[in-house]
């Protein structure tokens, strides 16, 4: 299993499975115990597989009506009052769900592996109401008494994350990683990358420039792909005046992933001003261009760098190019209108942009979460709707006659 990436689908099925999982160790407990006739009491009645099935369609006023009747059929039934005190957190009655576990939790004769179940769906039961050290305090004393438990880690590396506690999430994603097996390391290596980037971003935060460094080169030799690292990298080191090293950190951002050298533009044009060879960032953007005909991003910051300069014709060429490529970005479109009014509103380049302009609807700058299909206008590394890390894409919109052909 994935654990980096399935965190709903978990929690789903975490309701739907883990009571069913307690049951068969339970029922192993309770045949050790020589009473598994009334085991089957209430696994055979009917309202307990009517009351799965209810759950599995999604009716959960129906499921919890039946397995409340077959929690009376067997009080002793362990899992269907997990799975009750489960459904009922899912529907948002937390203080029922905690009700219900805490009870389990007085039995008497509990396994271990029973007791780290139960404190597990207590926790989730926390999470959900928002109690974040009982929650915290829960997953953590489950690990204690079940190190291998892949559930209590994951939804602590998450509680970390969500608290921004790097280090915590970093140390318990490390804990994960042994556990896992080696077709998930590299989606593994890249979360740790990523967390190991946040760390340096703390570092940096707290005025630790040399630590921050370190975490950012760290998380780039985990998994060159973790852009923010370079582009924080080249900060740190900008900082420092170390201007060959700031560019090289930026080089290595845009060699490794071409579609978002766009991040570093802002960054390298500043550097080459400030060395005071403004011309070295038109010829990365001409290369850059000719490297990738269809990208927009080079051309509209070859443009703005040319339209600073007051040199508005030649911005023109580059903006009007650059919007045949994405005739919805808005941001093209203020460059051009910007550009224009420079020039006087020169006829004839108003008529030539509004042939392009004809067919645009306005975007910001949309991007698109691959797993869940979150919307954002800016490039986010952490999804905050599924927390996915390192998910989003730029989306590019067709043009509307296009889309009006497909309808
Ligand atoms: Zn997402």
């Amino acid at each position: 299993m994935n654990f980096g990436d399935s965190l709903p689908l978990l929690a789903a099925l975490v309701t739907l499975l883990l009571g069913l999982a307690i049951g068969k160790a339970w029922e192993r407990y309770k045949l050790r115990d020589g009473k598994w006739i009334d085991r089957r009491r209430a696994r055979d009645s009917h309202h307990y597989v009517l009351g799965l099935n209810f759950l599995v369609s999604n009716q959960i006023d129906l499921a919890i009506e039946e397995l409340s009747q077959a929690a009376r059929v067997d009080s002793d039934a362990l899992e269907i009052h997990l799975i009750l005190g489960n459904v009922h957190r899912e529907r948002g009655q937390v203080a029922r769900a905690i009700q219900i576990h805490q009870a389990l939790l007085q039995r008497s004769k509990l396994t271990r592996i029973e007791h780290a179940y139960i404190l597990l769906c207590l926790g989730l039961d926390f999470k959900r109401g928002g109690f974040v050290d009982r929650a915290l305090e829960a997953f953590n004393e489950v690990i204690r008494m079940d190190p291998a438990n892949q559930y209590a880690l994951l939804y602590l590396q998450k509680l970390h994350e969500e608290q921004h506690q790097w280090a915590d999430a970093h140390r318990i994603r490390k804990q994960l990683v042994a556990l896992s097996g080696p077709d998930t390391q590299p989606r593994n290596q890249a979360i740790l990358a990523f967390l190991e980037n946040e760390l340096g971003t703390q570092a940096l935060r707290h005025g630790d420039r040399g630590h921050a460094a370190r975490h950012f080169q760290s998380a780039i030799e985990q998994d060159p792909d973790t852009t923010p690292a370079y582009l924080n990298l080249g900060d740190v080191r900008f900082l420092e005046g170390d201007m060959k090293g700031a560019e090289a950190a930026w080089d290595g951002l845009m060699a490794r992933s071409p579609d978002r050298a766009y991040l570093a533009f802002d960054r390298l044009e500043r550097l080459y001003v400030q060395q005071g060879q403004p011309q070295r960032f038109e010829e990365r953007c001409q290369r850059l261009i000719a490297a990738n005909p269809q990208g927009w991003r080079a051309r509209l910051a070859m443009g703005r760098h040319l339209a600073a300069r007051d040199r508005h014709a030649g911005a023109f060429e580059f903006l009007l190019a650059a919007l045949e490529q994405n005739p919805h970005g808005l941001m093209l479109h203020q460059a051009i209108w910007n550009v224009l009014i420079k020039l006087d509103l020169n006829r004839a380049l108003v008529q030539r942009y509004m042939e392009s302009a004809r067919s645009a609807v306005f975007f910001l700058d949309p991007h698109v979460c691959l797993k869940c299909h979150y919307r954002s206008t800016d490039l986010l590394w952490q999804c905050p709707h599924c927390h996915e890390w390192n998910s989003f894409v730029e989306e590019r919109i067709a043009p509307a006659k296009e889309a009006t052909v497909e309808m």
